[in-house]
């Protein structure tokens, strides 16, 4: 007897990782709630069409909450991936390493659930894929990835953050109302 499959397949969703703090779980380094976390409107159309996957690469990466401020100086995360670039505390301590575990074991996560995309957080040294801090811990912003967006990238994942997810909507007929 033919069994036509392809009705299941159908419904099927795309696995799509999030930067856990934008579901408002309070894993930022200082331990608070992000203050741009996804709206209930933006939040239900996610639902709707991926299976969702929170992740925090920090935490994978062994590191506690709340954890020292971080950024990336002499570059972004591929600087780091490459070794010319390096994460680090304004007192100097260096997080390079912590940051790389957790790009890899987010990396092993996408594996598992057959995630293609992941939608970051801006601004963050592991999440972010538009601008970082430029490591002087002076609020100045360059252009550039986090190492795990960085990581992901380097994979073939696609990277989006919440500065430039309105691509993340298109052909699914909705429209982002921004956050
Ligand atoms: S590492 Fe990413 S998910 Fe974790 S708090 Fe920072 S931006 Fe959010």
């Amino acid at each position: 007897m033919h069994r036509n499959y392809s009705r299941g397949y159908k419904f099927m969703k795309e696995a799509i990782l999030v930067s856990a703090c934008l579901f408002s779980i309070p894993c930022r380094y200082d331990g608070n709630r992000a203050s741009n976390c996804l709206s209930e409107e933006i939040q239900s159309f996610l639902k709707q069409n991926f299976v969702l996957v929170p992740v925090c690469p920090e935490q994978s990466g062994g590191l506690s909450t709340p954890r020292k401020c971080m950024e990336i100086q002499g570059g972004d995360g591929f600087g780091v991936l490459e070794k010319k670039a390096f994460v680090k505390s304004q007192d100097g301590e260096n997080f390079t390493s912590r940051l790389i575990l957790g790009a890899e074991i987010v990396y092993n996560i996408a594996l598992i659930t057959k995630a293609t995309m992941m939608l970051g957080q801006r601004k963050s040294p592991s999440c972010s894929c538009s601008q970082i801090y430029e490591g002087s811990f002076q609020g100045k912003l360059i252009q550039g990835y986090g190492v795990t967006t960085a990581f992901l990238s380097n994979h073939g994942i696609k990277v989006l953050d919440t500065e430039n997810m309105d691509t993340l909507f298109y052909g699914k007929e909705w429209q982002c109302p921004g956050n």
